[in-house]
């Protein structure tokens, strides 16, 4: 059965008259590279998400962690302990500065890297840990930070999921060596393509700016081989538009997830998102897991729902990264292999309205109750 009214997506960015005028504004001054949208935007960025912490604005997040990497210091011999459970960038980040990505296990019940596991991973070469704030909800910071001190090693941020989230009261962002924030479409709040690093450390934000330009920070005097991953002010001045919306499509997202809590609220081997006490979650993805299922149950789940009820879904993420093909490294993973085939995300972008969330409920729960049943 085909259904016939809209399916509901997974993801839908919201690029409005706004973002249109900005960027018009910007293509009619006849200068789009980086210049003054730039500069703007990344106080703001600042002023908005990450308070008395200075943003560096690069091409995209993975830049971001990238030249957040290079800037810290990190290079051949070094170790940075990832996890496995998170988009590829987290990790290919890592490798190429030369440094090797070590891999340690998540939390089963945040999907944040589980400090323990870190801890067990340590080794004389570690260099730095990095958590990410997966789905967007922040890692267990209080826990990385006791370990850093007692090892000696820096933190870095994944944040690139987690814009407005925070941990204990402090925003993601603010912890970190440096935190690198994605703003690609999907993302919480987008610039088109885009990243933003954030660091307390102004000797580390130089050198980002630095890499992001050739090196130079006058012009044919370059200090350090650089690359070229400026933002544009075309980019920038979508970011500034969103920027002025991110707090209020969190709090949508917010209620939308409550909602849907309340909604899947008892259903047999289905386990709605965990938050730990001194997380918020953003809610990048409203991320359900399907206790104990083969991936080829989930995978079925997913397409009944899609097919059968016009609810979209996804899986973030259905390889660990340590098993991709990039990668091929051993590691005793448990919980991210059993988080891999069993997660799905369901949508809880803030276009949605009472009655989508009353139809995802509605198919969740008829899904979910035919498995059990079968
Ligand atoms: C999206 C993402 C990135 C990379 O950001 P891009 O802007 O796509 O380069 C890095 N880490 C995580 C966890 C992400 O979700």
């Amino acid at each position: 059965m085909a259904f016939e009214s809209q399916d509901i997506l997974v993801a839908k960015p919201i690029i409005g008259s706004e973002e249109r005028e900005a960027v018009d504004r910007v293509l009619a001054s006849g200068m789009v590279a980086q210049g003054p949208e730039v500069a703007a935007f990344e106080r703001e960025f600042s002023e908005v998400l990450v308070p008395g912490v200075p943003s560096v604005a690069v091409n995209s997040g993975t830049s971001a962690l990238h030249l957040g990497l290079l800037a810290a210091g990190i290079g051949p011999g070094d170790e940075v302990i990832v996890p496995a459970f998170t988009f590829a960038a987290t990790a290919n980040s890592v490798a190429l500065t030369g440094a090797i990505p070590v891999f340690a296990d998540i939390d089963p019940e945040t999907f944040c890297l589980d400090a323990a596991a870190v801890r067990a991973a340590v080794t004389s070469n570690t260099k730095a840990v990095m958590p990410v704030h997966l789905y967007g909800q922040s890692a267990d910071m209080t826990a990385f930070q006791q370990l850093a001190d007692e090892h000696g090693l820096q933190i870095f941020e994944d944040a690139a999921q987690a814009h407005a989230s925070s941990w204990d009261g402090r925003p993601v962002g603010s912890f970190g060596a440096f935190s690198a924030f994605s703003l690609y479409p999907t993302k919480n709040m987008t610039s088109g393509e885009g990243g933003m690093v954030t660091t307390p450390n102004e000797a580390v934000a130089r050198s980002v700016r630095l890499l992001r330009n050739q090196g130079m920070e006058q012009q044919y005097r370059n200090e350090v081989a650089g690359l070229n991953n400026r933002m544009t002010d075309i980019h920038a001045a979508i970011g500034r538009v969103q920027l002025t919306k991110i707090l209020d499509w969190t709090a949508k997202r917010q209620s939308n997830a409550a909602a849907l809590d309340q909604g899947l609220a008892g259903l047999d081997g289905l386990q709605t998102p965990v938050v730990a006490e001194k997380a918020t979650h953003v809610y990048h993805q409203y991320t359900i897991r399907l206790i104990g299922a083969s991936a080829n149950e989930r995978d079925a789940f997913i397409s009944t729902l899609k097919n059968e009820h016009g609810v979209g879904a996804g899986v973030y993420y259905p390889v660990p990264v340590n098993e991709l093909e990039s990668f091929r490294v051993e590691a005793h993973l448990p919980e991210t292999k059993s988080a891999a085939q069993e997660v799905l995300s369901l949508p809880v972008h803030p276009s949605l309205e009472q009655g989508d969330l009353e139809r995802i409920i509605s198919a969740v729960s008829a899904v979910a109750r035919a498995g059990a049943s079968a």
